[in-house]
Formats: structure tokens, sequence, C-alpha cells
């Protein structure tokens, strides 16, 4: 029989339920967190516990907030409040912010249509995201654009088109970012959906000569 250390092993466990993290991975990660046991696990602990009692959920976009009822984006004087980016999860935000052209604000739905795994309306925040619409016409700041950052998936695809729906006829300009083929790649080696979106999004030229 194998001999186990269990300590080691429920850290491999433990390890092995974050996404992306197959067994092997996780026995890496075990190991390093092993050979750094002196200060390591103390560090990640407190990184942790951290996480528990300072972060909350923002209550305005749904994006994550330390300490404060609002996060920084909501809370921001610069940022516009004409156009809100929704996305299906809060770390889309980092992308978005980190690319640093975007200065209106977010709203997160917390995932995506999906009827398959039962997931409906009512388990996104969706309806939250209508109250917010309605609630910027009676602030004197409404919002004009709701930009849809969602995943291009079938997923992706109902949830756009659904939020889409639910605001047909209030003024409020709906657009989806463009996708198509990826910056750098060749044409052969994409597949047939991409192309196809690549066409359906194609731009104009213009030439200047
Ligand atoms: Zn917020």
């Amino acid at each position: 029989m194998l001999f186990k250390i269990p300590s080691i092993e429920r850290l491999i466990h433990e390890l092995s339920r974050l996404p992306g993290i197959g067994e092997k991975s996780a026995q890496r990660l075990a190991y390093f967190i092993l050979k750094n046991k002196e200060d390591f696990p103390e560090k990640l602990s407190l990184a942790l516990q951290s996480l528990r009692t300072n972060v909350s959920v923002c209550k305005t976009c749904y994006n994550y907030t330390e300490i404060t009822d609002i996060c920084e984006v909501c809370d921001s004087s610069s940022r516009s409040r004409k156009q809100i980016c929704v996305v299906e999860e809060a770390f889309d935000i980092a992308k978005i912010e980190a690319y640093g052209k975007f200065r209106g604000l977010y709203h997160v739905l917390g995932g995506s249509l999906s009827p398959l795994h039962g997931v409906g309306p009512d388990n996104l925040k969706i309806k939250e995201l209508l109250k917010r619409l309605e609630a910027s016409k009676t602030d004197g700041n409404p919002v004009e654009e709701v930009i849809l950052a969602l995943d291009a998936d079938l997923e992706g695809d109902t949830t756009a088109l659904f939020i889409a729906k639910q605001l047909e006829g209030q003024g409020i300009r709906v657009s989806r970012l463009a996708y198509g083929i990826p910056f750098g790649s060749d044409i052969d080696y994409i597949d047939n959906r991409t192309l196809g979106k690549a066409f359906e999004n194609r731009v104009e030229l213009e030439c200047h000569l």
C-alpha cells in the first residue's frame, strides 16, 4: 500500500478543488507549501482570512469591494454614469480595467443564462440591472448605453439576447463587444463559428489615398 501523510493528502484534496487545478498540480502546490512551511502557510492563511472578513459585494454593481458597501468604481466621481458594462463574473472587470479605455460603470451578472444547467434569469442579477437603469432615469443621470461584455458562447449569446429584449423601446443603446478573428491568427486555423462571427462583425475599411 502507498504510504500517505494525512496532512499533505488533506491539503492536496483542498487545493484540487480550485478551478484549473488537477491532482498533479495540487500535489506540486502542496509540496511547494511544505517546502516553504516556515512562512508561506501563515501568509497564505492571513490573506485568506482577510478575504473572508474584509471583502464583500458592492450593493450597486455586485463587483467585490473591500471594507466599504460601494466599490471604488461606483464611488468614483471621475467615472461616467452614462455607460454600464455588463460582465458575467467580477474577474472580467479586472481585464477590462487593465485595458484602461473604459471609463463607465459595471454590472456583474454572476454568470450567464443556461437553461440546460438550470440557470434562469432569476439566478442572475438581471432584475437588479433593470432596476438600476430605471433608477438612473429618475436621479437625473440616465444610462445611455449598456455594453454587454459577455462570453462569445451559446450562454453568452442567450444572455445578451435576453437583456437586449428586456431593454427594447427604453431608449437605451445596447451594444455587445465585437468578436471575430483573434489578433495575430491565421484564417485557416479559425473555427467556422468564429469565422462566421468575424464576417458578421466586419468593419468598413477607410482608404484615404
Ligand atoms: Zn460597484
